[in-house]
């Protein structure tokens, strides 16, 4: 039922819309326009009412804001048609622009909803593109109407007032448009109600400065934005406009990048344009936008920055340990045992090293199932962990062994170290290990492959023993 009168009240408004300039331009063409506009209001109305929002109050001011539209129309028609003149400013301007801030609160309440907390990155994104649009509209739009000498002083404050409320709706509709969450038709609607009322505005007051405007084209996109509204309002999928997306991830997209870099341009280029022209030049509209644009743009990139080196940091974390246990993984451990070595080469310090297996390892997974093995992996690191002596490390190696990398003191008997740790060893159980002190002329590999020989060597000798290793071990051909 709902989607159906969607249907036929856009279809309606198209097709007035596609009417409209062949009726006679006065009271036929005026009158089709007011009813528009209270179609507007009402189709707001009905959509709270049928459609039942999440959060019905931006709607309800929406429709309040329509209605100041309408209200705004009819004064106009009034002086058209039954006083025979039309002065500006007059009570109609003050109903139209009323309806900006309500508009405007509307949106925001939309776009709070939709990105609840904080969202520093999207505030600075949207002021950038919105401060870039300013100023084309102070240049083009407000100046010339401030510069207008045959215009009383209500006359040049109510004329720059109108492009001031569009820039914050510009500003409010970037931000809407920025959101996360899902592009409905409801959303697209309400965005190209808006845009359509934009761009009639700007037209508008662009039309009036250079005297060219005639009825017609501009009053088409301010009554396109009539319908809009409604069909946003009476679309299903207006429930959940305010609510946020399920997946609130907002990707840097490419097209962001160029927006901010072209809004980040204008103020060169007007500069450029003014001066090629030979226009009088704004220096100080000029200094004011650019020097906020960069302060914003340093802003975003410290922004960037510190996000990026707070994930460089979380990255680095994750590729240094060994994600079961948390101790150092087989990466970190080998780089840590070349430091070791390079450090006792060149101070004349002891270095040892210890390979640790746990015995049974598989006897245990299978009695109690992989879960409990990880547990023992985690509980054995942490026990051992704890009686580690000063500068020692601990690192998973791979599966149930491990590397302990012994310095100084505690590196000269690694035999008598290692054995503390054995009666740490958690829920009964044992290990075995080979120790290497390393014999300053060899490299790493090779005190590994002695460690490792004199492990399989505790192994062979019933397990739950340190062996430690000879100087001069025999390697297999690989390890030498
Ligand atoms: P040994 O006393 O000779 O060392 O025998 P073992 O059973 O401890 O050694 P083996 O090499 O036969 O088995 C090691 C087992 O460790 C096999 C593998 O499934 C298990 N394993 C390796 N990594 C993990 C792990 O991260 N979690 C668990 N639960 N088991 C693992
Ligand atoms: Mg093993
Ligand atoms: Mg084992």
């Amino acid at each position: 039922m709902n989607m159906r009168l969607w249907k036929v009240y856009s279809a309606a408004g198209a097709g007035i819309i596609a009417g409209y300039l062949a009726l006679p331009p006065g009271l036929a063409r005026d009158g089709a326009y007011l009813l528009m506009g209270l179609a507007g209001v009402v189709a707001i109305l009905l959509g709270v009412r049928l459609n039942r929002p999440v959060r019905a109050a931006p709607w309800r001011l929406m429709a309040v804001g329509q209605s100041t539209w309408f209200a705004g129309d009819a004064v106009y028609c009034w002086y058209d048609h039954v006083l025979h003149r039309s002065p500006f400013p007059s009570l109609a301007d003050g109903l139209y622009l009323a309806a900006y801030p309500l508009f405007a609160t509307a949106l925001a309440m939309l776009i709070r909803g939709r990105r609840p907390g904080r969202d520093r990155e999207g505030l600075i994104d949207a002021s950038i593109f919105t401060i870039g649009l300013a100023l084309l509209s102070w240049v083009f739009l407000m100046r010339p109407t401030l510069d207008d000498s045959g215009a009383s002083l209500a006359a040049q404050v109510i004329g720059i007032a109108y492009p001031l409320g569009d820039v914050l709706l510009v500003a409010l509709l970037i931000r809407l448009l920025t959101t996360p969450g899902a592009r409905t038709s409801a959303f697209r609607l309400l965005a190209a109600a808006a845009g359509a009322l934009l761009v009639a505005d700007t037209a508008y007051a662009a039309l009036e400065i250079t005297a060219a405007y005639t009825e017609g084209p501009v009053d088409l996109l301010w009554l396109g934005s009539y319908v809009l509204w409604g069909a946003a309002a009476l679309h299903p999928s207006m429930r959940v406009l305010s609510e946020p997306a399920a997946d609130r991830v907002v990707v840097f997209s490419r097209g962001r990048l160029v927006a901010l870099c072209v809004a980040s341009l204008v103020s060169p280029a007007v500069q450029a344009l003014e001066a090629w022209r030979g226009m009088r030049l704004d220096v100080w509209a000029v200094v004011v936008s650019s020097a906020s644009l960069f302060l914003l743009v340093i802003l975003r990139m410290a922004g960037l920055l510190t996000r990026l080196q707070s994930q460089a940091g979380v990255l680095a974390d994750l590729a240094r340990t060994d994600s079961l246990t948390g101790l150092a993984n087989r990466r970190t451990t080998e780089a840590e045992l070349q430091r070791a070595l390079a450090a006792a080469a060149a101070d004349g310090g002891v270095v040892s090293l210890a390979m640790l297996d746990l015995d049974h390892f598989k006897a245990f997974n299978d009695t109690f199932g992989h879960q409990a093995g990880d547990g023992l992996l985690k509980q054995a690191s942490t026990a051992w962990g704890a009686r580690l002596p000063e500068g020692a490390l601990l690192g998973r190696y791979g599966g149930e062994e491990f590397v302990l990398v012994l310095r100084g003191e505690a590196a000269v008997d690694p035999v008598r170290t290692v054995e503390t740790l054995r009666p740490a060893t958690p829920l009964g159980q044992t290990f075995s290990a080979g120790v290497a002190v390393w014999d300053r002329g060899e490299d790493a590999c090779r005190l590994v492959a002695r460690a490792d020989v004199a492990l399989y060597a505790a192994k062979r000798g019933g397990r739950d023993r340190v062996v430690e290793a000879e100087p001069d071990a025999v390697l297999a051909p690989a390890a030498r």
